[in-house]
C-alpha cells in the first residue's frame, strides 16, 4: 500500500479539476481526498503503487482541458492514517490568493447538444454552461471562485440545478455559473428609447430585425456587440457613419465553418483556430468571391473572422440570414461598454434595438484577435479566452511589480513571487472613461491575487497618461524605455536571459534622447540595453497630424533629398495631393523646424510608401498603411531598394530616388518590404553570434514575417503569445532586471 501527498498549481480551479481527480480516483480504485487551498489543489492517494502511476500519468498528460499546470509536487509520505474511500474535501479557509483567474471559455460541443436537444430542460437556454465551458473571468469579483464571489451570486439555484452541481459524476459538479430556465439569467429586448418590447422570442425577435437591415447591440460574455447583417450594404454602410469609422475592418461572425469557407481561403491551422476553445476573431484571406460588404474591410484582403462562443449566439443564429458584423461595442477612444445603460446613453444614436440580459458582467473583456504565421498562432489582441494570461518566471519577483503600459493598446501585468501575469487587452487611453477603466483593471487585479504594489514600472513619455497616474501613486518608480521594453517582452515570453540582437520597427515611443523613435535596433538583455543602429532621422510634418496623412511623411523625406524647386516638378502621388501653396507653407514648417518633431520610425516609412505609391494620402486608423502595402506584395518579384547603413544610422535616401522612378503600387511595395528583409539580414550577419528577436507593431504585418522567414536563413524569435504590438509593453517592463 502506497501513500502519496501530491500537490498541483497553476489554473487548477473553476476548470473540474476536483471531479476530474474523484473520477479518476474512483476509477482505479484509489482511497484519499482532494481539496483546494490557497496554492491550488491538493490530493492524498493511498493504493496499489501502480494504480497510482496510472494516476499520475493521467493527470500530467490528460488533465481537464480548461486546466493549465503549472507545478506538480508529489511526495511519498507512509505515516498517515488509512483512508476508507474517495472523498472531495471543501475548500479551506484561503488567504494568500496566488490561484489563478481562468479566462472565459466558449461554449462546449455538449452544451450545444443541450441547447438544440428539445427533450434536454435547457432547450434554448441562452446561459446554458459547465465545468468545460462558459464565463469565469468576466464575472468574477474576487477570489477564491466560488458563485459567492461572481455575479451568479444574485441567482438562487434550483433543486435540479443543485443535484448537478453536488454531483461529482456530472458535467456541471461545482460548474459555478450553473444554472437553467427556471433559475437563471433571463433575457430583455428593447428599443433604442429604452422602451421594453414584450415578446416570448427576443433571440428570434432580434435575428428577424438583423435580418432586415437594423443595427442592433447584443450583450456578450465581455460586453456588448454592435451587430448588423454583414451582406447588407446598406446596414454596413449605415453603421460606418453613424460610428464614424469610415474604413478600420469590423470583424465578421458565421454560423459556422462552413460558412467561413464559402467567404475565405483558409489554412488546416487557421481551421483549427477559428474552431478552438477560446473562439478568437482570426485574420484570414478573402476568396475572390467573397460576397461579404466590400465596405466591412475596404481596400484590403484579409478579414477577421469568428464564430458564435455563446449559447445566445448560437441560438441567433437559427434564425439569421447571414453573417454579421459584431464589433465591440463603445465610443471612439473608449473602452469596450458593459452595462445596458451605457448602451443607452451613449449608443442609442447608432443603434435600433438592445439585446440585454440580467447577468452582471463584472469584468469587461474585448474579443481576442489572433493570425496563423507559418502554421502557429500569432496573438495581436490578447483578451477573451486569454486573459488574465499567466506564466511562470524562473527568477522570483524580489518586490511587487506592477507594470502599466503605455498608451494605445494598454494593458497592465503584475509581478510577484514567480509569477507574471497579464491582464486583458484595456485599449487606447485618450479618455477619461478610459483611465477610468485603467485604474479599475489595477484595483480588480490587486483584488485577484492580493498584491500590493510596491513598484511601478512605467513608460518614460512624460505625456502618457499612465505615466502621470504612476508620478501620483507615491509609490518607488522604474522608467523603461518603449522600444527596450517591446525587446523585453519578447525575451519574457521566450526566457531569454543574455544578450541579443533586438530589432523593433513600430509606429511611435519616447526615446532617451527626446525624439520618437520607431526604427531601432539594439544589443540588448535584461538589464540594459545598446542603440547600435536606427533609421535615420526625419522630421514630422506637423507633429500627430503627420501620422493621419501618410502624405505628409512622404513629402518631408522628400525634402530631405530635393530641393523645394525640385520638388515642385516631381510627378509622383504624394507630390500631387498638395496644393503648390499647401508644399511651400509645409516646407517653410520644415525649414524653420516649426512643429516638426524627429523621428526614426519605421511604421511612418510604410505610410510614406503608400502615399509615393498612391495607396492613399490620408489614413484613418492605425496599421491601415501596413495591410494596404501587405495586399500589393507580389512573391515573385526579388528586387530591393537600395539603402546605406552610415556609421549608426540606416539611411533610405537612395531608396526614396528609386521609389519616385517605380509607378507600379506592387513592385514599391514588394521592393520596399524585400528591402526590410535585406536591412535585418545585413545587421544580423554582423551579429552572427547573438539570438535574434523581432519586436514592434510592424512585426505584426504577416508578409513581412513570412519573407523573414524564407530569407533570414537564421531563427529569429517574435513573440506569439504576448502580442508584439503596444499591448505587450507591460509584460516587457516586468521582465526588467536590477
Ligand atoms: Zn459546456
Ligand atoms: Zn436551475
Amino acid at each position: 500500500m502506497s501513500k502519496f501527498i501530491i500537490e498541483v498549481q497553476g489554473i487548477v480551479q473553476g476548470v473540474g479539476f476536483r471531479p476530474f481527480v474523484y473520477n479518476l480516483a474512483l476509477k482505479l480504485n484509489l482511497n484519499g481526498y482532494v481539496n483546494n487551498d490557497d496554492k491550488g489543489v491538493n490530493i492524498l492517494l493511498q493504493g496499489k503503487k501502480n494504480s497510482i502511476d496510472t494516476f499520475l500519468n493521467e493527470l500530467k498528460n490528460n488533465p481537464p482541458i480548461l486546466s493549465k499546470i503549472d507545478n506538480i509536487s508529489i511526495l511519498e509520505d507512509t505515516s498517515l492514517d488509512d483512508f476508507e474511500d474517495f472523498k472531495i474535501i471543501q475548500s479551506a479557509n484561503q488567504n494568500n490568493k496566488s490561484t489563478l483567474v481562468s479566462p472565459d471559455i466558449a461554449i462546449c460541443d455538449d452544451c450545444i447538444k443541450d441547447i438544440e436537444n428539445i427533450e434536454n430542460r435547457r432547450y434554448k437556454y441562452a446561459f446554458t454552461n459547465c465545468t468545460n465551458c462558459g464565463p469565469r473571468y468576466s464575472i468574477i469579483n474576487t477570489v477564491p471562485y466560488d458563485r459567492i464571489n461572481t455575479s451568479m451570486n444574485d441567482f438562487v439555484m434550483c433543486e435540479e440545478c443543485k443535484e448537478e452541481y453536488e454531483d461529482p459524476t456530472n458535467r456541471r459538479y461545482h460548474a459555478q455559473p450553473i444554472c437553467c430556465p427556471n433559475c437563471g439569467p433571463q433575457i430583455k429586448l428593447y428599443d433604442n428609447f429604452k422602451n421594453e418590447i414584450s415578446n416570448n422570442d427576443s433571440i428570434k425577435e432580434i435575428a428577424q430585425k438583423i435580418n432586415s437591415g437594423f443595427i442592433v447591440a447584443i450583450k456578450g460574455i465581455g460586453g456588448f456587440h454592435i451587430i448588423c447583417d454583414a451582406t447588407n450594404e446598406n446596414a454596413v454602410k449605415k453603421l460606418r457613419e453613424k460610428k464614424n469609422r469610415p474604413s478600420k475592418p469590423f470583424a465578421v461572425m458565421f454560423k459556422n465553418i462552413d460558412e467561413i469557407k464559402k467567404y475565405t481561403n483558409i489554412s488546416n491551422k487557421e481551421e483549427k483556430t477559428i474552431l478552438c476553445k477560446e473562439k478568437p476573431i482570426v485574420i484570414v484571406n478573402k476568396n475572390s468571391n467573397c460576397k461579404i460588404s466590400e465596405l466591412i474591410a475596404p481596400n484590403i484582403d484579409r478579414l477577421g473572422v469568428f464564430l458564435p462562443y455563446t449559447p445566445l449566439h448560437i441560438l441567433l443564429f437559427e434564425y439569421l440570414n447571414n453573417p454579421i458584423i459584431a464589433t465591440s461595442a463603445n465610443l471612439k477612444d473608449e473602452p469596450i461598454i458593459k452595462d445596458v445603460k451605457d448602451i443607452f446613453s451613449k449608443l442609442s444614436n447608432v443603434v435600433d434595438y438592445v439585446l440585454d440580459f440580467n447577468r452582471d458582467i463584472i469584468n469587461a473583456c474585448d474579443d481576442s484577435i489572433v493570425q496563423v504565421i507559418n502554421d502557429e498562432i500569432q496573438i495581436l489582441r490578447l483578451a477573451r479566452g486569454y486573459a488574465p494570461f499567466s506564466y511562470k518566471t524562473s527568477n522570483k519577483f524580489n518586490k511587487n511589480n506592477l507594470a502599466i503600459g503605455a498608451n494605445q493598446k494598454s494593458s497592465i501585468s503584475l509581478g510577484f513571487n514567480n509569477n507574471m501575469i497579464s491582464s486583458a487587452y484595456i485599449g487606447d487611453m485618450n479618455s477619461i472613461v478610459s483611465m477610468e477603466y485603467f485604474k479599475r483593471s489595477v484595483s480588480t487585479f490587486e483584488k485577484f491575487y492580493d498584491f500590493k504594489t510596491q513598484l511601478i514600472v512605467c513608460d518614460k513619455h512624460p505625456a502618457y497618461e499612465t505615466t502621470k497616474w504612476a508620478m501620483n501613486q507615491g509609490k518607488e518608480i522604474k522608467q523603461i524605455q518603449h522600444h527596450y521594453a517591446h525587446a523585453l517582452a519578447t525575451m519574457a515570453e521566450y526566457d531569454l536571459d543574455e544578450d541579443v540582437l533586438a530589432f523593433v520597427f513600430d509606429g511611435t515611443g519616447y526615446g532617451d534622447d527626446g525624439n520618437i523613435w520607431g526604427g531601432e535596433v539594439f544589443i540588448s538583455n535584461r538589464s540594459s540595453y545598446k542603440r547600435i543602429n536606427h533609421l535615420k532621422y526625419f522630421k514630422l510634418l506637423g507633429g500627430e497630424k503627420a501620422v493621419k496623412e501618410p502624405r505628409r511623411i512622404a513629402l518631408s523625406l522628400l525634402f530631405d533629398n530635393f530641393t523645394i524647386e525640385e520638388v515642385l516638378t516631381l510627378d509622383n502621388a504624394c507630390v500631387n495631393s498638395f496644393t503648390k501653396n499647401e508644399i511651400e507653407l509645409l516646407y517653410k514648417m520644415w525649414q524653420k523646424n516649426l512643429n516638426t518633431p524627429l523621428t526614426s520610425s519605421f511604421g511612418r516609412v510604410f505610410d510614406a510608401i503608400a502615399s509615393f505609391s498612391n495607396i492613399l494620402q490620408l489614413q484613418t486608423y492605425e496599421g491601415e498603411t501596413g495591410l494596404q502595402i501587405e495586399k500589393e506584395y507580389d512573391e515573385n518579384l526579388n528586387e530591393s531598394y537600395s539603402y546605406e547603413i552610415i556609421n549608426t544610422q540606416i539611411d533610405l535616401s537612395k531608396a526614396i530616388l528609386e521609389i519616385l522612378k517605380d509607378k507600379d503600387k506592387k513592385v514599391i511595395c514588394s521592393k520596399f518590404i524585400n528591402m526590410i528583409v535585406n536591412i535585418i539580414s545585413e545587421i544580423s550577419l554582423e551579429n552572427k553570434n547573438l539570438k535574434i528577436v523581432l519586436a514592434g507593431g510592424v512585426f505584426q504585418n504577416k508578409t513581412l514575417l513570412e519573407q523573414l522567414s524564407k530569407k533570414l536563413k537564421r531563427k529569429f524569435y517574435f513573440s506569439k503569445t504576448i502580442p508584439l504590438n503596444d499591448q505587450g509593453i507591460s509584460f516587457g517592463q516586468l521582465y526588467f532586471q536590477n
